[in-house]
């Protein structure tokens, strides 16, 4: 051990790097983290965080519409984009230091500066030059925006980490991409009053979740008036007079004053000195490791999106704490990748757990669907059109709950409880004797009683 200067150097102050750093410093061990930009990670600083709170921004303008039906009168909105962001500056920066505090108060010694690694044992803080021999090396570097397709003038447009600081709201926007980030993102442009259009090259937005999802998300924000352009890519991008004109692959151009690229990230391996050190890489360049997070090279690690396996703050979090245990704990810990409750904040809302249609009909012989799709009570005098959608799939054979999908306000915080349910292997007969809560949408779960499929 005295070979050592620390037990623990951790590479990245992220969610699953400060996470399993204060847990190993809590078991004893002596543990120093380096982050090169701001501690907290891509959640706090560039990511969930500050896309939440703009989301909860672009919802007022919907609820100022709501009111009238409910007797309110309500004058003229304004909305002033600087004071969001001023006001969500100050709250990220608030988080950052409840970082570094309780790293600091549970001893762990950071270094504010890019690390790479040496050989096995070896960390290179490269502000100092300092080589730090460390007896276990953590890489929970995260991931990166990449900006794909890199079509002529892609350097006009903007990624999400540039949509968090815009001087100016634009008064039109064409975000491109179709999973999470593009639709979170549109929904939030959209309720700010941003002229919308989200292009992207597959059939339906967001791939891998249940078709119905998919579906209806398409209809709500069709409905919003988001232009969609589906199974239609950018081919490039040209500025002109303070203007961008965007031209599409089947030949459409369009004016817009901002161009956002939510197409792809990448897990943050490069340059870091892994190869040299003999850890194995995936093709996409993520780091493999097995379930206990271990690489290839006995002394080294890996936890959260440079892993590339379930790309989500609480999955790196529990990767980082059950890495910490497991190697200063002595409390052997993995991670369940299977069942994972999620949910996309697009506006409607959705929450997902579990197997959706297709997946649950490919794995299991005999599925039975449990659907509704209502006006919630809200819209009724608000007179918004907007439906809720809802779904359960259950092993026919078993009757275990496979998967539960929501589309509706809320559904982010129901699919939490609901995930509850799934992982303790909840059957459709558990939901039934489950009495509901009235009068709620999330009633309609524990209602639903004739399978439509
Ligand atoms: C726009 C957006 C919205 C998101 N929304 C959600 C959401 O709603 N819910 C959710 O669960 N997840 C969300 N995510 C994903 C979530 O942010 C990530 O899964 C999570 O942050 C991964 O944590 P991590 O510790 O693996 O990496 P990160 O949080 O990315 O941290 C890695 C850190 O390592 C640092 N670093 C990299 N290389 C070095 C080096 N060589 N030396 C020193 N430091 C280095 C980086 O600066 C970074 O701070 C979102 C992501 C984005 C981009």
């Amino acid at each position: 051990m005295s070979d050592f200067d620390v037990d623990l150097f951790v590479i990245g102050g992220g969610s699953g790097g400060v996470r399993a750093a204060r847990i190993a410093a809590g078991h004893g061990a002596r543990v120093m983290l380096a982050e090169e930009d701001r501690m907290g990670g891509t959640c706090v600083i560039r990511g969930c965080v500050p896309k939440k709170l703009l989301v909860y921004a672009s919802r007022f303008a919907g609820d100022f519409e709501d009111a009238a039906g409910y007797g309110w009168s309500v004058p003229k909105a304004a909305f002033d984009w600087p004071t969001l962001i001023k006001n969500k500056d100050a709250e990220i920066a608030r988080l950052e230091g409840i970082y570094r505090t309780n790293l600091t108060k549970a001893g762990v010694e950071i270094v504010d500066s890019r690390a790479v690694i040496e050989d096995a044992h070896t960390v290179r803080v490269l502000k100092t030059g300092a080589r730090i021999r460390a007896r276990v090396i953590l890489v929970a570097t995260g991931g990166r925006v990449v900006k794909v397709p890199a079509v002529p003038g892609i350097e006009h447009a903007i990624t999400s980490n540039e949509a968090f600081h815009l001087e100016r709201l634009p008064e039109r926007i064409a975000v491109v991409g179709g999973g999470y980030i593009a639709v979170e993102f549109a929904g939030i442009f959209a309720g700010l009053g941003v002229e919308t259009t989200l292009i992207h090259r597959g059939e339906k937005l967001l791939r891998g979740f249940d078709e119905d999802v998919r579906d209806a998300l398409g209809e709500a924000y069709a409905q919003r008036g988001i232009r969609l352009c589906l199974e239609c890519g950018l081919t490039s991008i040209e500025k002109m007079d303070g203007e961008l004109l965007i031209t599409l692959t089947d030949g459409r151009e369009l004016r817009v004053d901002q161009v956002m690229i939510a197409t792809g990230r990448v897990p943050n391996t490069e340059k870091l000195g892994l190869e040299e050190a003999g850890v194995a890489l995936a093709s996409n360049g993520a780091i493999v490791v097995d379930a206990m997070s271990r690489t290839n090279v006995p002394s080294i690690y890996a936890v959260g999106d440079v892993t590339d396996r379930v790309n989500l703050t609480p999955v790196a979090i529990r990767e980082g704490h059950a890495f910490a245990d497991t190697v200063f704990g002595n409390r052997p810990a993995s991670v369940d990748h299977n069942v994972i409750p999620t949910a996309v904040f697009s506006s409607p809302e959705i929450g997902t757990v579990g197997l959706g249609e297709a997946d649950a009909r490919q794995r299991y012989g005999n599925v039975r669907i449990f659907r509704s799709s209502f006006r919630a009570m809200k819209a009724t005098l608000s007179g918004r059109e907007d439906r809720v959608l809802m779904k359960i799939v259950v092993d026919g054979d078993t009757d275990r709950v496979l998967g539960v999908h929501i589309l509706g306000d809320g559904a982010g915080e129901m699919i939490q409880l609901v995930g509850i349910a799934v992982t303790m292997g909840a059957t459709k007969a558990d939901f039934d004797r489950t009495m509901a809560v009235h009068p709620t949408a999330a009633e309609e779960l524990v209602t639903m009683r004739t399978p439509v499929a």
